[in-house]
């Protein structure tokens, strides 16, 4: 499994990609996919848990506790997101084939990718994102609570 599919998908793999690459570039117009679930207040919260409040993310950091994956201790990191040996960032995929089915009232997303963005194999990952278009997988969604997503998000809402 690749760094990326572990952070869309929320989990961490235990080896990441040490080699230096190229400094993040900044992207217009990179359409990607990511999976959001809905909080009790039909906020979209990312796969670590990060709230999105409305169409444009804030800005991505990385500032706080890591895991040395060769010592197994924790350790502080702070730098500007997204980084290379690093899953910080807005991850997505140019695809939203390469994601899992959403879970029950999960939601996917297409979004654009804004501000750093580092690309990888099957996606990406930014310093910010856009949302775009936001598909609720669930087929008894309330008609009201689809009203609340499509004001707040200011995005097409739709049942997958
Ligand atoms: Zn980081």
């Amino acid at each position: 499994m690749s760094a990326l599919r572990a952070q869309v998908l929320g989990i961490y793999e235990e080896k990441l990609n040490p080699e230096p690459k190229e400094e993040p570039k900044t992207a217009v117009g990179l359409t990607g996919y990511r999976l959001y679930t809905l909080d009790n207040e039909l906020y979209l919260r990312g796969a670590q848990g990060s709230k999105q409040k409305g169409r444009e993310s804030a800005q991505a950091q990385h500032n706080g506790d890591d895991v040395d994956y060769v010592t197994m201790e924790r350790r502080s990191i702070k730098h500007p997101a997204p980084a290379w040996e690093c899953l910080c960032g807005f991850a997505a995929f140019f695809w939203p084939t390469s994601l899992t089915q959403p879970k029950w009232n999960g939601v996917l997303a297409e979004v654009q990718a804004g501000g750093r963005t580092i690309y990888c194999e099957e996606g990406w990952r930014a310093e910010r994102i856009v949302l775009s278009k936001l598909w609720v997988s669930c087929p008894i969604f309330p008609d009201a609570a689809l009203e609340i997503l499509r004001e707040r998000y200011e995005v097409p809402v739709e049942l997958l």
